[in-house]
């Protein structure tokens, strides 16, 4: 993951249907706002199920990790995958997020500052809720598991997407945002996470 050593690293967040109907909104934003990450994009969507689909394709290698990674995960549990071909399983996966992203309203952000990526995702936890450590996002405020929505043949509700690297977050903002919604700002908080010499404190 490259450094941005302009401090202003941006990451995508989206707070998925079942955050907003759990009321889980508040709470959310809460756990992201009390780092010191600063909010420059917010509002709320009914996503279009081609927005979900380039979403889930900004990154060109998505298809095969995801994939694989499902596929193992079956393996490693000493369960047959529906398929063995990555591409295959990843086109099912992507079927079941379509319906589940598109289901409802979401809350889609842009939270900024140093790291911005990989805070927010230590925030946030695991793919999975059930394994999520405690004191996450996913950890902490739901209770799904890949066995049960496998069951039930659906996507496992895990409140939140955050993206995974700087470069996808940059792919992930051109389609969520368009560049009038970003906001340039500065806060007063910024000084104490960012100034060098911290000589503005004292009278
Ligand atoms: P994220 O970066 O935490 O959103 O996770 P991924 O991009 O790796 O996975 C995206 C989606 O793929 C998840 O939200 C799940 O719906 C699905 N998925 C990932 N891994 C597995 C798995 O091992 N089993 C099942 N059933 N689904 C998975």
């Amino acid at each position: 993951m490259a450094l941005d050593l302009t401090k202003k690293e941006k990451t995508l967040v989206l707070i998925k249907p079942d955050g907003l109907q759990r009321s889980l909104v508040g709470e959310i934003i809460h756990r992201y706002e009390r780092t010191g990450l600063k909010l420059v994009a917010l509002k709320m969507v009914v996503p279009q199920p081609e927005t979900v689909e380039k979403h889930y394709n900004v990154d060109p290698q998505w298809r095969l990790k995801n994939g694989t990674k499902t596929i193992d995960a079956y393996k490693a549990k000493g369960k047959t995958p529906p398929t063995t071909d990555p591409i295959e399983m990843s086109g099912m996966t992507l079927k079941k997020l379509i319906k589940y992203i598109s289901s409802g309203p979401v809350i889609a952000m842009i939270w900024q500052g140093m790291h911005a990526v990989g805070v927010v995702r230590k925030i946030t936890g695991s793919t999975e809720p059930l394994t999520s450590d405690v004191g996450t996002i996913r950890g902490d405020l739901t209770i799904d598991s890949y066995e049960i929505s496998d069951i039930d043949g659906r996507s496992v509700r895990n409140l939140i997407h955050a993206s995974g690297s700087p470069e996808e977050a940059e792919a992930e903002i051109k389609l969520w945002f368009s560049p009038e919604e970003i906001l340039s700002y500065r806060l007063i908080q910024d000084e104490i996470l960012y100034d060098v010499n911290l000589d503005g404190i004292l009278e």
